[in-house]
């Protein structure tokens, strides 16, 4: 029999590949105002007809090409942006197919004007269905023009599935949308049939969304900044109460590139929790910085989707900072520190000093007639002995000091170590005057500028622990301490399939398991601040939480297990404490993410300013 395999002539190759890459008008202005930015435009001009159906064209003042590369830009696999597959996880640039012109070519008519700034003239090229109908010398500003007209002339089909005129253009608006935001440094205008729809100056990222979304936006915008190894973040989310039911304003770019993320998007969701009323979607407008080499961008042909390395680190750090900013946005007004910006890492190794309530230090409400001058208890010798088991996990780690890995661990969790230090350095330190009170043995009062504040210990410590045990589990920096002797529990098989579920993480927070066979866990190591006694209630607490929960993935489990260790392990309600431990909680409920609430979102403290105090006292 004859050979029946031929290769398809290259238009019908590049009909097919279109099909992938233009599915509406919208795709074509996204590929055109990509190539525009690649070329380092700085002002990009979209002109649309009739919602891209009648005419697309985009009009850039960027490098242009020269004659020979005009020609070639036309084929396909014809790219500047990449020259082998390791380039893939280097990319700057938003192009790199090389499939975008070929395809829009195939199945369109297309007008190409370029110049590059050194030349005198420049180069036009029409195409229509793949076929090079002219190519000649013009003269033209510098810069590309690209015109494409009659979008699916020759593929009836997919012309007839278009949708209304309203529903393109709603689509290109998104893309313009999209590449705009991304890219503010760079000034748009959109024409759609011969109206000026935006006109978008150079500015900075606030002014852009503001030029874009109207100016009412500016007053709903909270910034959100966060540093880390792994990921920057910068952006903007919309104040809680400006919510609306729609999407619209939800924006992820991943180096400058935007990018859809269910699970980066319940991240965000999940910040927000407890703020927005039923079915409201909180606006966002995130850049997210990451190294090029922990991404893959291939994974979809019209590249709105991205795999990360780590996506359970981002999630957490993601909705850490959004978090944070949203718990600054509400209490900045009342507490009078002002944010240090050191405060928003959490996740890095850096550092870093703490920043503490400032606290008016002459104000005391059991003041009598005798100056508050005895020492306190920071100079009690006996501090140590005296203090319980949950009191000590106030100083993980501070014990050990010396191996590689303390050290490290002590970078990490005690941004506030230098303060610990002075607390008990202090011991010679007469005129140390009391700042914080605890009242009952459930509350601590202390000071701010404008009146007073009311803590409640045994939430404000699970706070405490829980951002320590989370911050733990991300970065799989828990220290353990070896038991003597390996602790043997007993559970049944549903609670043995759920420890093994949870192991990794349980391992990331210090836990070392010398095996988990049938119904019995041996344990040989536990974190550092977790009394051996404790780990038996640790545990039955965490199996019973995950019980009640069920969660669903990963990083609910992970939120549950520092939760529910964090419960477990807290200050009680009940218990006296020192003046420094009383100091030194309020200190580090201040330098965490959401001081605000407890890890169950219940109120960790109040303040009572002096003016309400004042109308007590009419
Ligand atoms: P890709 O962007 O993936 O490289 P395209 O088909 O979109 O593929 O473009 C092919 C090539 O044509 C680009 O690599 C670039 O060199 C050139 N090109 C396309 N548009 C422009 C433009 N507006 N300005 C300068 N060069 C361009
Ligand atoms: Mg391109």
């Amino acid at each position: 029999m004859a050979d029946i395999i031929q290769l398809l002539p290259d238009h019908v190759a590049n009909q097919i590949a279109a099909g992938e890459v233009v599915q509406r008008p919208a795709s074509v202005v996204k590929e055109l105002l990509e190539n525009a930015i690649d070329a380092n435009s700085d002002s990009i001009k979209l002109i649309i007809k009739d919602a891209g159906k009648t005419l697309i064209q985009v009009i850039d003042n960027g490098k242009g090409m020269s004659a020979t590369d005009a020609r070639l830009s036309f084929e396909r696999h014809a790219t500047s942006k990449i020259k082998s597959a390791d380039d893939l996880f280097q990319l700057n640039t938003k192009g790199f197919r090389g499939e975008a012109l070929a395809s829009i070519a195939a199945i369109a008519h297309v007008e190409l004007k370029t110049k590059q700034d050194d030349e005198e003239l420049g180069t036009t090229i029409v195409i229509e269905g793949s076929e090079v109908k002219t190519q000649e010398v013009i003269v033209t500003p510098k810069g590309t023009s690209l015109s494409v007209k009659h979008l699916f002339f020759n593929i009836p089909a997919r012309r007839n599935f278009l949708k209304s005129n309203t529903v393109e253009l709603r689509h290109i608006i998104d893309e313009f949308h999209r590449v705009a935001l991304a890219h503010p440094s760079i000034a748009f205008s959109m024409f759609s049939n011969g109206n000026e729809t935006f006109n978008l100056p150079q500015s900075n990222y606030r002014q852009r969304i503001v030029n874009i979304f109207g100016n009412k936006t500016n007053e709903k915008l909270v910034p959100v900044e966060e540093t880390t190894e792994v990921l920057t973040i910068s952006g903007f989310v919309g104040k809680p109460e400006f919510a609306k039911k729609s999407r619209n304003e939800q924006f992820f770019f991943v180096n400058n590139r935007f990018i859809k993320s269910a699970y980066l998007n319940h991240a965000i969701n999940s910040a927000f929790e407890g703020l927005l009323k039923d079915g409201a979607q909180p606006s966002y407008y995130l850049n997210l910085t990451v190294n090029p080499q922990t991404i893959d961008i291939n994974i979809h042909p019209t590249k709105t989707e991205i795999k990360f390395d780590d996506e359970h680190t981002l999630y957490a750090i993601l909705r850490s900072a959004v978090k944070h900013s949203l718990g600054q946005f509400n209490i900045a007004p009342v507490l009078d520190f002002d944010r240090d910006a050191n405060l928003d890492t959490p996740y890095s190794y850096e550092q870093k000093g703490m920043p503490s309530v400032e606290v008016d230090r002459s104000f005391n409400p059991f003041k009598d007639d005798t100056p508050v001058s005895k020492p306190t208890a920071i100079a009690s010798p006996s501090f140590k002995k005296d203090t319980g088991a949950s009191w000590e996990s106030l100083y993980v780690g501070l014990e050990s000091k010396g191996t590689k890995t303390t050290k490290d661990f002590n970078e990490i969790t005690f941004e506030s170590q230098p303060e610990n230090e002075s607390i008990f350095k202090n011991e010679n330190e007469v005129e140390t005057k009391q700042t914080t009170y605890q009242l009952n043995n459930k509350f601590i009062i202390s000071t701010i500028k404008s009146g007073m504040l009311v803590i409640d210990q045994h939430r404000a410590h699970q706070r405490v622990l829980y951002e320590d045990f989370l911050r733990h589990i991300t970065i799989k920096e828990g220290v353990s301490q070896q038991l003597l002797f390996p602790l043997e529990l007993h559970f049944s098989s549903q609670e043995i399939a759920l420890i093994n579920q949870l192991k990794e993480d349980l391992e990331s927070t210090g836990f070392v398991f010398q095996s988990i066979k049938d119904a019995t866990v041996l344990i040989s190591g536990v974190p550092v601040n977790v009394p051996e006694s404790e780990v038996s209630i640790i545990l039955e607490q965490l199996i019973s939480d995950v019980e009640n929960e069920v969660p669903d993935s990963n990083f609910s489990a992970t939120d549950l297990l520092a939760k529910s260790m964090a419960k477990s392990l807290a200050i009680k309600t009940g218990q006296t404490l020192t003046n420094p431990e009383q100091e030194h909680l309020v200190n580090r409920l201040f330098g965490c993410k959401e001081p605000n609430v407890s890890p169950t979102n219940k109120t960790t403290f109040i303040t009572m300013t002096v003016d309400e105090l004042d109308k007590k006292f009419m």
